[in-house]
């Protein structure tokens, strides 16, 4: 039965998704993705989420947090601003939770803009659920299994039992496009219904610290540039996925290499 409900996804659906600049664009029709991860404490997030969405799509990538420094320093093209997320400016889609740690407050400022808005790592376990909910903007949750057992309240063992299940029974609390990373990534429809994705590109080579914070900025780059939820979610795990290939061809990779390899997916994709 579980068979049927799959969908997996295809290199020439991928390749229709890609957003490639028309002619007469310019950065912002191409769209803005707004960072806000890292912290004192994990400043590696915020740099891995950036490197991700340099390379996802985006006219310009927006970081909005406590790791400007180190951002700058390794990526002098990010627009860099103080002030948390409300304070930012203006960006087609939001970023939050890698490496945050513990301040609430960016989470909360930017569940409330009126934007696509990708939610991951701690900043899935500052979210309120409410305030989720009651988006008017879509929003895609990116949990491990780890991650997704905090939010269902069971075991990661249940979670990695029943990963269909547990996937569509977030996507259905949340009202959210859910992908639930693994050595299977599954992505859910908001509401929990209909097929769900499973991308065909992964590698064990990414179980590295570091990948799945390359994953939302990747992926949240390409919900700025104007990709449906399930498009951006299924496109970046498939992207992600090949650059992990890419980069590792049968030796260890860092979650750095994969971002560095995420054009050379890209030409393999189109
Ligand atoms: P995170 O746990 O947030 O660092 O994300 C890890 C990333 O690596 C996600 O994109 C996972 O889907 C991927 N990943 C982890 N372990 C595996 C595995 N065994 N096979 C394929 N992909 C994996
Ligand atoms: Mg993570």
């Amino acid at each position: 039965r579980d068979a049927v409900e799959l969908e997996a996804l295809q290199h020439a659906d991928v390749a229709r998704l890609l957003p490639l600049p028309a002619a007469e664009s310019d950065k912002y029709r191409r769209g803005v993705v707004g960072i806000a991860a890292g912290s004192s404490r994990y400043p590696g997030a915020a740099v891995l989420a950036v490197a991700g969405a340099l390379r996802g799509g985006a006219g310009a990538v927006r970081y909005a947090g406590p790791a400007g420094d180190a951002v700058i320093a390794r990526f002098p093209e990010t627009l860099v601003s103080g002030g948390g997320p409300r304070r930012a400016g203006r960006v087609q889609a939001w970023v939050v939770g890698p490496g945050a740690g513990d301040d609430a407050a960016p989470v909360a400022e930017v569940l409330a803009a009126d934007v696509p808005v990708l939610i991951d790592a701690d900043g899935l376990r500052l979210a309120d659920p409410e305030a989720v909910r009651g988006r008017a903007a879509p929003t895609l949750m990116t949990p491990h299994a780890g991650e997704a057992a905090a939010l269902l309240g069971v075991s990661r063992e249940e979670v990695e039992g029943a990963r269909l299940a547990s996937v569509r029974e977030l996507a259905a609390r949340y009202a959210a496009t859910v992908l639930l990373k693994g050595s299977t990534t599954l992505v859910a429809a908001p509401g929990g219904a209909g097929a769900v994705r499973v991308n065909p590109t992964g590698t064990s080579w990414l179980a590295t610290a570091g990948s799945g914070d390359v994953l939302s900025g990747l992926t949240g780059s390409l919900l700025a540039a104007g990709l449906r939820p399930m498009d951006a979610a299924s496109t970046g795990a498939y992207l992600h996925g090949l650059s992990a290939r890419f980069a590792a061809d049968g030796a260890p990779v860092s979650a750095h290499d994969v971002a560095e390899n995420i054009p050379r997916a890209w030409r393999e994709v189109r």
